[in-house]
């Protein structure tokens, strides 16, 4: 009974050592359960993590495209559309540098230029490296069978490690050291070059900086998501400037625009000379807008412009062609129209205009020049100029009036120039070598339609006989400045052309002055002085005068010394007794002479011979002349 008890007590502890063993195992099991989970749990976490990552820079892609796209829906023009992708590109995305590269062409065959770059220190130290110009400016060589034709070719990304190879492959003339340089020292580890061909065109390249070595699958495809747009925003400019190109009318307004006039004025001028009929331009321009702007605002000038365009559309026959110029310029073309015609038809459009009552401003005046093909001259050029200059003469006699231009004499001032220079050459008054002198009149007979530009090289030609320092094209640029000085007197364009003629000739009798005097790089004696003073004179009156045509040239040339304040000479004259043109003429003269090198000064930078005139101004020159030459500098420079 014991035994059984007893045997019954251990099969229960065993049965019980069974469960627990039991238990214990479904523990541990249980255990290594959770175990898995929680690592698993960790593995998922990190997943998460990594995906949270990438979800983040997929968006700031999104977001860089999304700000691309934006751009490329405003009218921003292109180059600040490329600018800002790749700044984009650069300050966003991380990348260390991105360019955009355009490939183009001219005459000495393919190369690259920078369209675009990010402004970053990796550039600020590649410039410094390879010195001036910075690589933004450079024309950068194109190899038909290096890396970047390949891609073009291919229409495939590549990436390359050889970064100082590439840089030296677009800058053939950099050192090996530059190259190498340039490379190292770098956060850049790679360049990425994606092509970019815009509707199948080569545009060019989307040149990416990386600090990675490697190029993951999803960044080549981000990346040509990005040339894509890029690609897109091109095409979009182009046909955004094609169609502008198409417009022919002006957008304020509605009333034709430049280019469309200029074209009709093209082909007016092959109908009038084939049926010999004439026609007219009449030329108009409101009175006072600034006044208006200035008064009223912005918005009350646009009304009065618009005003202005109206009166000339109702005015206008089907035939007219009426056209904004630009600004609060406009144009009239009357075909078949001579100009007794063009008047009637230029006073009722004034009238017109004067008699509009605008809200707030009120009246309104234009000032109005006509003009007329064949009457007035036969080339289409002199005939806007001769049409401008009728319309300025209308300012100039006090604004709302009808001025009709006046004829140009038979001969252009050209063609004075030309023969005065040939007659001047042939009649052996100066002393030059035959040499010269033969192969300046060969230059002169055989001259055509660019005759303006023979007479400069002759004149340049000339002075550089007894200025060894002269600059070439200096007369030109002369020229070019004194008619703008000119127009801006409202000097009527006979003075203007004389003036021109003028600055060919006035220091012609420099010829005459010994060479040693002109050349000398000690002070001068006070006879040596007087002696360089005349030579004016000598030009006037020894070498011009005896030649045809230029007879009104010689007071301008003779009096091109005198000063303001009465100190100049040869005659001591002094304000108004001084032509316009004379005074131009010095004025002219000073600055290219000052910015010039002589024997017994260095050449001055223009800002110091715009002080050195600046200071002269009520002494030397009237002060309204200093002020517009200055103003004009400021233009032409
Ligand atoms: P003037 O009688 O001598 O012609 O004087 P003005 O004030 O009309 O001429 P000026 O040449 O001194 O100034 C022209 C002004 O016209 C300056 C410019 O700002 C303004 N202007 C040009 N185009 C427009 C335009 O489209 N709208 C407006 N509101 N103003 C314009
Ligand atoms: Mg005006």
């Amino acid at each position: 009974m014991l035994y059984n008890v007893v045997m019954g007590f251990f099969d229960k502890i065993k049965e019980y050592r069974k469960m627990v063993s039991q238990v214990e195992r479904s523990i541990y099991g249980e255990k290594q359960d959770y175990l898995e989970i929680y690592e698993r749990n960790l593995q998922l976490e990190k997943e998460i993590e990594t995906r949270t990552n990438e979800l983040n820079v997929a968006n700031k892609r999104m977001l860089t495209l999304q700000h691309i796209w934006d751009m490329m829906n405003s009218s921003t023009p292109l180059e600040n559309v490329l600018e800002k992708v790749v700044n984009s590109i650069h300050g966003e995305l991380g990348y260390v540098h991105c360019a955009i590269i355009r490939k183009l062409k001219d005459e000495d065959g393919d190369y690259m230029q920078v369209a675009a770059q990010s402004h970053d220190s990796a550039i600020a130290r590649v410039n410094k490296i390879i010195g001036a110009p910075p690589i933004q400016t450079r024309r950068l060589a194109f190899d038909p069978d290096g890396i970047y034709a390949d891609t073009i070719k291919n229409r495939k990304i590549v990436q390359t490690h050889d970064l100082g190879g590439t840089l030296k492959y677009v800058i053939p003339d950099l050192t090996d050291k530059q190259a190498k340089d340039a490379a190292t020292n770098q956060p850049c580890k790679s360049l990425i070059i994606i092509p970019l061909c815009p509707l199948n065109k080569e545009f060019g390249w989307l040149c990416v900086f990386t600090s990675r070595e490697e190029l993951a699958d999803a960044e080549t495809d981000f990346l040509s998501l990005f040339a894509q747009q890029i690609e897109m925003s091109i095409t979009i400019t182009d046909l955004f400037l094609a169609v502008k190109e198409q417009a022919v009318t002006d957008s304020l307004t509605g009333l034709y625009n430049r280019r469309f006039f200029e074209e009709n004025l093209k082909r007016e001028v092959t109908r009038a000379k084939r049926q010999n009929q004439p026609f007219s331009i009449i030329g108009l321009d409101l009175d006072f807008l600034k006044k208006i702007n200035d008064e009223h605002g912005h918005a009350y000038g646009d009304l009065a412009i618009k005003t202005v365009a109206d009166v000339l559309k109702s005015n206008a026959r089907s035939i007219d062609l009426p056209a904004r110029m630009g600004g609060e310029e406009f144009n009239v073309l009357l075909p078949g129209i001579d100009s007794k015609g063009a008047m009637i038809a230029a006073e009722r459009i004034r009238k017109a205009i004067e008699s509009q009552k605008l809200d707030v401003v009120g009246q309104i005046t234009a000032s109005v020049g006509v003009a007329t093909f064949f009457e007035h001259t036969d080339n289409v050029e002199e005939l806007l100029e001769l049409t401008d200059q009728a319309m300025y003469t209308s300012k100039h006699n006090g604004r709302n009036q009808v001025t009709l231009a006046k004829p140009i004499s038979e001969t252009s001032w050209q063609e004075v120039a030309i023969n005065a220079f040939l007659e001047i050459l042939s009649k052996r008054k100066i002393p030059i070598p035959k040499e010269i002198s033969k192969e300046l009149k060969d230059k002169l007979k055989n001259t055509d339609d660019m005759s303006k530009d023979t007479l400069y090289t002759v004149a340049d030609i000339l002075t550089s006989t007894y200025n060894p320092m002269h600059n070439n094209g200096a007369v030109k640029s002369k020229v070019l400045l004194a008619t703008s000085l000119a127009k801006r007197f409202d000097l009527p364009k006979n003075e203007v052309d004389n003036l021109r003629i003028a600055i060919l000739l006035y220091d012609i009798g420099n010829l005459m002055l010994p060479h040693e005097l002109l050349q000398k790089t000690t002070p001068l004696t006070e006879k040596e002085k007087s002696h360089i003073k005349e030579h004016p004179i000598i030009a006037a009156r020894e070498i011009l005068k005896p030649i045809s045509n230029i007879q009104d040239i010689i007071p301008i040339i003779e009096n091109h010394h005198e000063n303001w304040d009465g100190t100049g000479y040869p005659k001591n004259l002094s304000q108004e007794q001084i032509p316009l043109t004379s005074q131009i003429i010095l004025i002219i003269d000073t600055y290219f002479a000052l910015i010039e090198h002589r024997p017994y000064r260095a050449k001055l930078s223009p800002e110091d011979a715009v002080k050195v005139i600046q200071n002269d101004a009520g002494k030397k020159w009237n002060k309204t002349l200093v002020q517009e030459f200055i103003t004009l500098l400021d233009i032409v420079q």
